[in-house]
């Protein structure tokens, strides 16, 4: 996981809990790799003036039809979907590009072969080789000279924006919005995701094409600074933490352990590779009494413990600061801490609230305001 802090122009307001959209950008050295591979001018512009009735709406042709002039570097670069798994359709496409004569029986073949089953996952030999149109072009170079640049456009799909929830509070700095930003680790996966990648590529000074994006349900924290928040967080969700826990100290809120009178519970954790940096910001927060960490715990803890198994554990305190028109938030992914919560939630509404519809009771929760997730995946 990364923080990354981005300047913002004045035109990029944001509330918290709004989402940014980020225009992610292909691997440099593949663009410069392809377009040797495809015999393309780097700076060489065109644009798309018309297409036929029979293009793929979701084609590059479609999407830059009457767009003005871009040249070749910026297609591969900002435009083209290079990374994403190979279409069926786009591979059925380019199977009807080739030209009819013999050397490209061979690809021919395979071509048509795959076209068969180049899901994303799959355990078919080509799929697993040809993970996406780059490494399709590296293992098959005599592709390139059936593709015009017409072709291509024709073939690939549109790289699509990713959307990210601000953790930065606009309280602290309107001019400054913070990513946290999940990536592979590449010890351990073979495909780093296409934005995530480029994020973690980018260095200081480069410059992000991104917009805000309001979010649907707005992550709004009670206005009352009375009102308890008892707040989980785990894996990527550790985004919304850094924004709660930067909105609250801009505007002054302590816990009660350090004078104030806001309760402020946290449960949070990620797995090893982060913690150390984690805590470490968290404890800042702590020691300045904004928050105060009911329990931090760790994919290496043993036994391993989860968010929900120490809500189970701290019943007694959640019921009181629920009791006390207490606000929920849970974020991270759905399958780890989104379910699992809501178990937790109901047991102890059951086991110490005895609440007779746990499930009822859950949901009136969330109609008034006081559960929110914000949990994706
Ligand atoms: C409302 C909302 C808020 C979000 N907030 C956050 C947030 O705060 N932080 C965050 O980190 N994410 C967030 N996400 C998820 C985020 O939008 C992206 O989906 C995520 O970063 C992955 O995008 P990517 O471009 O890096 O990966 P993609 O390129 O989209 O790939 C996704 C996965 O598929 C694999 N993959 C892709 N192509 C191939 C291929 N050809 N072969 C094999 N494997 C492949 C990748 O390895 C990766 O694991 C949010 C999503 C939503 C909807």
């Amino acid at each position: 996981m990364r923080l990354l802090t981005f300047e913002v122009p004045d035109d990029f307001s944001y509330r918290e809990g709004d989402h940014m959209e980020v225009f992610p950008e292909n691997d440099p050295v593949i663009v410069d790799r392809l377009l040797v591979a495809l015999d393309f001018v780097a700076d060489a512009v065109f644009t798309v003036k018309e297409i036929g009735t029979g293009v793929n709406p979701k084609s590059l042709a479609a999407l830059l039809l009457n767009r003005g002039q871009i040249t070749l570097r910026e297609l591969l670069l900002y435009y083209a979907d290079l990374s994403g798994p190979l279409q069926r359709t786009s591979l059925q496409i380019l199977t009807s590009f080739l030209p009819n004569e013999d050397n490209f029986n061979t690809l021919r073949e395979v071509l048509n072969n795959a076209g068969a089953a180049p899901e994303l996952g799959s355990s078919d030999e080509f799929a697993k080789k040809n993970r996406n149109f780059g490494d399709l072009l590296a293992n098959y170079p005599l592709l390139a000279q059936a593709l015009t640049l017409q072709k291509l456009l024709m073939i690939l799909r549109a790289t699509q924006p990713r959307r990210y929830s601000l953790a930065s509070s606009p309280l602290v700095d309107p001019h400054i919005a913070k990513l946290c930003v999940g990536v592979e680790d590449l010890r351990v996966s073979d495909h780093q995701g296409l934005c995530s990648g480029f994020l973690t590529r980018a260095k200081v000074g480069h410059v992000v094409w991104a917009r805000s994006r309001a979010s649907q349900d707005s992550f709004h924290l009670p206005t009352d600074p009375q009102t308890p928040v008892i707040m989980v967080a785990a894996g990527t969700g550790i985004r919304l933490l850094v924004l709660v826990l930067e909105h609250r100290r801009a505007q002054g809120i302590k816990v009660k352990e350090h004078g104030g009178d806001a309760p402020f519970r946290l449960f949070y954790g990620t797995s090893y590779h982060d913690m150390t940096s984690l805590r470490a910001l968290v404890n800042a927060y702590v020691e300045d009494g904004t928050v105060l960490v009911e329990a931090a715990y760790s994919e290496v803890d043993y036994p391993r413990r989860f968010a929900q198994q120490i809500l189970t554990r701290d019943a007694l305190k959640i019921w009181s600061d629920i009791s006390n028109n207490g606000h929920i938030y849970v974020c991270g992914s759905a399958a780890r801490v989104g379910e699992g919560v809501r178990q937790s939630l109901m047991h102890i509404a059951e086991q110490v609230g005895g609440i007779t519809d746990p499930a009822g009771w859950l949901a009136g929760l969330k109609k008034e305001g006081r559960y929110s997730e914000d949990v994706f995946g």
